[in-house]
């Protein structure tokens, strides 16, 4: 049996890329950047602000020519002006600006357009589209009137317009108040299986809720990437919430001398009335907490073991910044060429 002629476009990850650099004069906005994609995957680029993942998008897209390096996109290696790359991705910007005074029907018709899209065709796609984003309702008012919730959803539904294999989603939700982000982020999460989704934020929660796998930038450079279980296994220690009945102050002073003092505890707080322990031993610590506590003398109202979150694995790789890696306004300083 002869094997199947593909294009690439199907088969393969949906996204390779080799030592992808960009450089900015002396700013190393992108550093050798080695990222695999799989195909149908939700795939969460998540970084502090100024890690790269802006640039990233950008040259992933082909609106960004990177400094070195090389990668290709459902099978179309990436570049500035490349037609078939724009026809296999769907992107929604940062901070996207469409026409006010259009209505939302409006612009998803010229964009429609602008794909080759027309007559029933078109109209069948836009109203699919907009009842897809839930915006069937507000199709006919201008969209200088939407909320910020209504705007990316409307971004959401102009990218996924000419079915993409692909959409790059560059802090979708970041603007948003929680009842808009959990909107959209449900949206997101409910494209699984129609296309790859490239999703970024600084937000670790909001990565956690919908991503299959996640890459974490720093300073324009990878520090890890896998998939949430892999991640959360190999790096996130589990941490117990101990909460004591009021008016224990000594017993809780010595609970929390003998904690620190215990070989499997990383870091003991004790903040407003609750005592929260880092471990670094998993086994040891699950059979040693509660005899502490039984032997000095403490009373609980509660004992959790917390699930551990994308919050201890970035703090454990990524950590707070060293004072010379801050500026002078307290904002982490991009690495530079000389540095590398
Ligand atoms: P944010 O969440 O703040 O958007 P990011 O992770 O998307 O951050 P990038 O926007 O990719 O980060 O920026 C990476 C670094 O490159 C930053 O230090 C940024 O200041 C710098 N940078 C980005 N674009 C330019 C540019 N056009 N000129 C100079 N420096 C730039």
């Amino acid at each position: 049996m002869t094997a199947p002629v593909t294009d690439g476009a199907t088969i393969g990850p949906a996204i390779e890329a080799q030592g992808l650099t960009k450089e900015f004069g002396r700013i190393l906005a992108l550093d050798r950047l080695d990222l695999e994609v799989p195909r149908g995957s939700i795939f969460g680029l998540l970084g502090p602000n100024g890690a790269g993942k802006t640039t990233t998008i950008r040259i992933l897209t082909g609106l960004a020519r990177p400094t070195a390096g090389s990668a290709s996109v459902a099978g179309v290696k990436v570049g500035l002006d490349q037609p078939e790359l724009r026809r296999r991705l769907g992107y929604l910007d940062q901070d996207p600006r469409f026409y006010g005074w259009m209505t939302g029907r409006e612009l998803l018709e010229l964009i429609g357009r602008l794909h080759g899209l027309s007559g029933p065709e078109l109209r069948a796609r836009v109203g699919e589209m907009l009842e897809r984003t839930g915006l069937t309702a507000a199709a006919g008012r201008r969209i200088g009137g939407y909320s910020g919730g209504m705007r990316q959803r409307l971004g959401i539904a102009q990218a996924l317009l000419h079915r993409p294999q692909l959409l790059f989603l560059d802090e979708p939700v970041s603007s948003l108040d929680p009842e808009g982000r959990r909107d959209l982020l449900e949206l997101i999460a409910g494209l699984r299986g129609e296309a790859t989704v490239v999703f970024s934020s600084h937000v670790l929660s909001d990565v956690e809720r919908i991503c299959d796998r996640v890459a974490i930038l720093h300073r324009g450079r990878l520090v890890t990437e896998g998939s949430l279980e892999e991640l959360l296994a190999a790096h996130a220690r589990p941490i117990y919430r101990l909460a004591p009945a009021a008016g224990q102050d000594a017993q809780v002073g010595d609970l929390v001398a003998r904690l620190r003092a215990a070989p499997w505890t990383t870091d003991v707080a004790a903040t407003a009335g609750l005592v929260r322990v880092t471990v670094s031993d998993p086994d040891l610590a699950a059979g040693a907490v509660l005899p502490l506590v039984v032997a000095s003398g403490v009373v609980l109202e509660s004992f959790e073991r917390a699930r551990p979150t994308l919050e201890e694995v970035f703090l454990e790789l990524v950590g707070p910044p060293a004072a010379d890696q801050l500026d002078g306004r307290g904002f982490v300083r991009p690495r530079e060429v000389a540095d590398r």
